[in-house]
């Protein structure tokens, strides 16, 4: 049994070498796949199939991110996205970058807007909306926020110590929106 990735419209045989099973079709005498899948030749048969696909999940409003902040301006932070799960399941990002505005950081107000991110930190946040000139992403709730923060001054890891992160290397303390799945502790 030979096997292939094939493109619906695509040609998979003859119908005199295969004759089309599951998700092909015939046109005058040669078989086509009628969708994306892995065609399968059965040679010991003389039959081809199609198996369709899983169709690709792409990820949406609710959609946990994985991102990295890449600038921090007044009212919003920039981030790039890197990984997206619905639960445990992986979703494709189909795009690159996100926005968190100010209102969106915390539960509670955020004053200054670099004692919640600063760039380099690796986030998670919730996709809040998908719109056609951006995707806005949120981090208030208690589950997200940084998860993995930088020194400011040296750039070591920060340690969460009691709730305060800490520069094990020159020990300058900073503050950051947390997520509770923060990973030096
Ligand atoms: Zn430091």
């Amino acid at each position: 049994m030979s096997k292939k990735i094939v493109l619906p419209g695509e040609e998979l045989s003859t119908a005199e070498e295969f004759e089309g099973r599951e998700n092909t079709f015939q046109d005058d005498g040669i078989v086509f796949s009628d969708s994306i899948g892995e065609a399968e030749f059965d040679s010991g048969n003389y039959e081809v199939k199609v198996k369709k696909a899983k169709p690709l999940k792409i990820f949406t409003p609710g959609t946990k991110v994985y991102a990295v902040v890449s600038a921090v301006r007044k009212n919003y932070v920039l981030v790039s996205m890197r990984e997206a799960y619905a639960g445990t399941e992986k979703r494709v990002l189909t795009r690159g970058s996100a926005t968190i505005m100010v209102s969106m950081i915390a539960q509670g107000y955020v004053r200054d807007i670099r004692d919640a991110f600063r760039v380099g930190d690796i986030i998670v946040a919730e996709v809040e909306a998908i719109k056609p000139y951006g995707v806005n992403l949120r981090t208030n709730k208690p589950d997200l926020g940084v998860i993995r923060a930088y020194c400011s001054k040296c750039r070591t890891p920060l340690h969460m110590v009691q709730e305060k992160l800490m520069c094990t290397n020159c020990g300058s303390v900073e503050k950051r929106k947390t997520g509770s799945g923060y990973i030096l502790k």
